[in-house]
């Protein structure tokens, strides 16, 4: 996987694009330009054989005009400051898109957990939780599972953070284990909202879901759920893929066996899977074939300028955080190719996540449905104001998206003051 440009610099192009066009001055949105702050640590773990290893860590909190910080933990062996940076700050456009009262931060540790044993994760994730812990709280900053990390390492970070302040703090971190202050339906909410979007934009744009073809790219939390949730709307899920291999069916893919497969598999991926009309296909085929809805739900920068001009996708609706670079977004566009972006595609999570945190400040639990009813209606209507907004501006969604967040934000900085 190529990670060939600085996501910042997208990010960064993103927004100022979204500022000229909602008529914001740069006074008013400069804050949103910088980090608020940055942490990095280097910390020793002692390994299953013996030897001390030094892993560095990161944690950027981006802003928190709207909220205190909120935003996932990434294990993986390309993390670093520029991507992590990144990343928080489409946390805050996120939070501010999605009208929850969180800003945005980010985390990460540069590993390939793959590599280790349970043991070895589980002191990596503690060192890391002792290393940030001046900087986070249940009220200041809250982390969550990204990609490599899943309710077990929330349960770590939770339970060391809570040994070192002596009480149980739940409200630390979202997306842990629901028999520890967890809450339902939030490992599935990121996925479910996704398909929530896709049901919108082809509502708007007049596509029968019944049929309609769906490849995807990445298999994890995200893509796995997104395909399980579109599979039971009826669509055809034609090609997926994970850092094992890809797979392409023309009558579509059996993703309840599929998920099956994936589950029992000791790494959790969906290399030996086979059924009837089942073709081997490639990363770059699959971003590229002719499908109703592409759905990129593994890291960023894999839609670049190349793929945009040959893909014959007929809508992309982004599930990973930054898969399209800004010069492949100008080609999307001039294409006539709808695009629903990450930080309103994805928002399922942190809006779950935002239902957990409530729960826990309460010490109280709602059942699943009301998890459910709650998200569908909030992603609902964060979907109409920022097609609204895209057909007012005439522009882009991702324009649209950027420009609510950025009234949301720039009306928060105002009513606070500069201090
Ligand atoms: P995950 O670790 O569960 O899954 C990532 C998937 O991507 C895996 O299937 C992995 O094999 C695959 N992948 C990695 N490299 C690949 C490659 N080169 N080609 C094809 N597939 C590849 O992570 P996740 O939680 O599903 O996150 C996926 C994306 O969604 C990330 O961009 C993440 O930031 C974003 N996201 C996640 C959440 C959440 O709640 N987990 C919320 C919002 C956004």
């Amino acid at each position: 996987m190529t990670l060939n440009k600085n996501p910042y610099d997208n990010m960064l192009e993103q927004l100022d694009a979204a500022a000229q066009i909602a008529g914001l001055s740069m006074e008013e949105y400069i804050t949103l330009r910088y980090p608020e702050r940055e942490f990095t640590i280097n910390f020793p773990v002692e390994m299953d054989d013996g030897r001390v290893e030094i892993f560095t860590g990161y944690r950027v909190q981006h802003n928190s005009v709207r909220g205190p910080y909120k935003g996932g933990v990434r294990f993986h062996p390309h993390v670093n400051m520029d991507e992590v940076r990144a990343l928080a700050a489409w946390m805050t456009f996120k939070c501010a898109v999605a009208d929850i009262p969180f800003g945005g931060a980010k985390g990460g540790i540069a590993f390939d957990p793959s590599t280790l044993s349970q043991k070895e994760i589980e002191r990596i994730t503690r060192a890391y939780t002792a290393g940030i812990m001046p900087l986070i709280g249940p009220e200041v900053d809250i982390p969550a599972p990204d990609v490599n990390t899943n309710a077990q390492v929330m349960a770590w970070m939770m339970d060391s953070y809570s040994k070192y302040k002596g009480r149980n703090t739940p409200g630390i971190v979202t997306g842990k284990p629901v028999s520890i202050g967890g809450s339902l339906g939030r490992r599935e909410a990121t996925g479910r909202g996704v398909s929530f979007m896709v049901r919108e934009i082809a509502r708007q744009l007049g596509i029968d879901l019944e049929d309609a073809t769906v490849s995807i790219q990445g298999f994890g939390n995200v893509g796995s759920v997104t395909a399980e949730s579109l599979y039971s709307m009826g669509c055809k899920i034609v090609a997926v893929s994970d850092v094992s291999s890809a797979i392409y069916c023309e009558n579509g893919l059996d993703i309840p066996s599929l998920i099956a497969h994936v589950n029992r598999h000791p790494k959790h991926l969906i290399e030996g899977y086979d059924q009837d009309g089942l073709e081997p296909i490639d990363n770059p085929t699959l971003l590229t074939l002719n499908v109703d809805f592409l759905i990129p739900a593994a890291l960023e920068n894999q839609i670049t300028k190349e793929i945009a001009m040959n893909t014959k996708a007929r809508i992309i609706v982004e599930a990973a955080n930054g898969p399209t670079t800004f010069e492949a977004d100008k080609v999307l566009e001039d294409r006539g190719i709808t695009l629903v972006p990450d930080i309103l595609a994805n928002s399922g999570g942190v809006t779950a996540s935002y239902f957990e945190w409530v729960q826990n400040l309460q010490h109280l639990s709602w059942d699943e449905s009301k998890i459910n009813v709650n998200l569908e209606r909030k992603m609902v209507s964060s979907f109409e104001a920022v097609y609204n907004t895209a057909l007012e501006k005439n522009t882009s969604m991702r324009m649209g998206a950027y420009i609510v967040a950025l009234y949301r934000l720039v009306e928060a900085r105002k009513l606070r003051g500069i201090f």
